[in-house]
Formats: structure tokens, C-alpha cells, sequence
């Protein structure tokens, strides 16, 4: 079955003229220093892969306050799991991470900057669900996160596990699947536009806890030592895709591919190793889901 899984796979490569192989670059680290070299292929005229490779630039939406998978440095380039990810995907469309244009997008803006134009695609903890599905579509997933509670260090409020924040304030973000999730453990709702903006009511008790996936927390706490914690109880499913323009099918395929080829040869989990992975212990990648 896995044979027969990378005969398909191969194939589907050789047909479309993306068979090549690059020695391994080093370290791909968080900085774009020892990015994935880029590749020379030749892809279908008029598909989406052509016209960047053309362009020979690409803009990724991504977090920029996430800490381990989208977080702005000094630069002003984000470093994290999913801007290598999005790196490893310009690389294979021969575009260099240094002509990659970095856009923030918060969990709300989303699918109306991929709808409109203002990304070519978003690698930023996105959760694949149906409703989204009617407006982009998806790549992957790249990973599985779960949603947990982030609360103060030593959990004063003694939450235990998600149906402990029944009635009590908790924050969490505006057009994240977080949201939509927690509604159905307390109506004491904060929202707001990031995930970073949710610390200080935390620390000043005007919530109990943070709710969002456990690996966005596992950053926030990591970034903020001994102030924090993570419960480590989650209570959803969260496969992160790659928002694309909705029925872009050959890109969607080609991102894919991409995936596929990276959870074989390594890449992906040097990309973990050196963002993620630094507080987080390294995962088996997901299955790519062609729906
Ligand atoms: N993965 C969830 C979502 O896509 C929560 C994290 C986020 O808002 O980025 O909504």
C-alpha cells in the first residue's frame, strides 16, 4: 500500500514535470539563512504554479505573535514551523525565502485575503473544516493540534479540564475555530483579534483561562516563562491545512505533493526540529487528505 501510495505519487510528479531532486541545504533553521534551495521545474502553462514561478515571488499570510509557528523577529521576517513550511512550497516553485512577502493575517482575515487577492495562500494554524471548505480550499494537513486552556502557573482557579470553565471567563479570537469551540463549555466569552492579546486579562484575573490549539499556548507559555501553563487536556481535533484559492485544484495537488515529499525525505521534520520542535516533542506527520 505505501509502494503503491509512492508509485501514485511519482507518477503524479513526473506528470507534471516536478520530478527533481536538490541535495539537502543544511540546517533549515527558523531564519531564512538556511532555507530549502529553490527548484528549476516546469509546470502546466496557465496554472497557478507557473505564474508564481514566473513572477518568481510569492505572499504568504501567516501569524506573526505566534511564537514556534509564526512569529515576527527584528527583521521584521516571521520565523516558526509554518513560515518553513510555507519556505519549503515557494522553494519547490523556484522561489527564494528571500522573495517571499510575509503578510500577517489574524484567524478573521483569513479566507477574505485569500478570496480577494491579498495572499496567493495562508500557512498560519488554520484549522481545515467543512465551513471553510465553501469559501478556500485546502491543502494537507502538515500537522494536528488540539485545543487546550492556557491558565496562570500553579492554576489557582484549579481547572482541571475544559468543563471546569463552565460560566467563567475565558479569551480566545474572533473567527478562530476556538471560538466556536468553547461556546459550548461557557457563555463568559472575551474575544479578541490575536492570540497575544489574551495574556494580559489572564494576568490580571479578568479571565480564567486562554482557550485556543495547545501548540499556539505551548508558544505563548514558552515565551513568557514561569508565568504561565498549559493544562495539556485537549478537547478537539485541529489538522492544519494551507488555505489556497478555493478550487484550485492543480495547486492544491501540487501543494500536496510537496507535503507528501517533504514527510519522506525529511524535510519536514528538520523544518519541526528547528521551530516547533525546539519546545515540542516531534510528531509523525498526518495523512494528506485529497478530499
Ligand atoms: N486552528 C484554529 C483555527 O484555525 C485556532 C488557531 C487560530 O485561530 O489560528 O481557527
Amino acid at each position: 500500500m505505501r509502494l503503491k501510495k509512492r508509485g501514485l505519487l511519482v507518477s503524479a510528479l513526473a506528470v507534471a514535470g516536478i520530478l527533481t531532486f536538490t541535495a539537502c541545504s543544511g540546517d533549515a533553521g527558523g531564519n531564512a539563512g538556511d532555507a530549502p534551495k529553490p527548484e528549476t521545474s516546469s509546470f502546466p502553462s496557465g496554472s497557478t504554479m507557473a505564474k508564481l514561478q514566473k513572477q518568481g515571488s510569492i505572499t504568504i499570510g501567516t501569524k506573526f505573535d505566534q511564537p514556534l509557528f509564526g512569529l515576527q523577529g527584528p527583521d521584521g521576517t516571521p520565523v516558526g514551523f509554518d513560515v518553513e513550511m510555507g519556505k519549503l512550497i515557494a522553494s519547490k516553485l523556484g522561489i527564494p525565502a528571500d522573495k517571499i512577502e510575509w503578510k500577517e493575517t489574524v484567524s478573521k482575515n483569513r479566507e477574505p485575503f485569500i478570496e480577494n487577492g491579498t495572499v496567493d495562500i495562508v500557512v498560519a494554524t488554520y484549522t481545515i473544516n467543512d465551513e471553510r471548505k465553501q469559501v478556500v480550499s485546502f491543502a494537507g494537513p502538515y500537522y494536528t493540534a488540539g485545543q487546550d486552556l492556557l491558565v496562570l502557573k500553579g492554576n489557582p482557579d484549579g481547572i482541571k479540564s475544559v468543563d471546569d470553565v463552565k460560566g467563567k471567563p475565558v479569551c480566545t479570537v474572533s473567527g478562530s475555530t476556538s471560538l466556536e469551540n468553547i461556546k459550548q463549555y461557557t457563555d463568559n466569552i472575551i474575544t479578541t483579534d490575536t492570540y497575544s492579546n489574551c495574556l494580559e486579562p489572564l494576568r490580571n484575573g479578568k479571565v480564567v483561562a486562554v482557550t485556543t490549539d495547545n501548540v499556539i499556548l505551548a508558544g505563548l507559555a514558552s515565551q513568557n516563562e514561569g508565568e504561565f501553563e498549559v493544562l495539556d487536556k485537549p478537547f478537539t481535533s485541529e489538522p492544519y491545512g494551507i488555505g489556497l484559492k478555493k478550487d484550485d485544484d492543480q495547486f492544491r495537488t501540487f501543494i500536496n505533493d510537496v507535503l507528501e515529499e517533504s514527510y519522506k525525505d525529511g524535510a519536514w521534520a528538520k523544518a519541526w526540529e528547528a521551530t516547533a520542535g525546539k519546545v515540542l516533542k516531534t510528531p509523525e506527520p498526518p495523512t494528506v487528505d485529497r478530499y
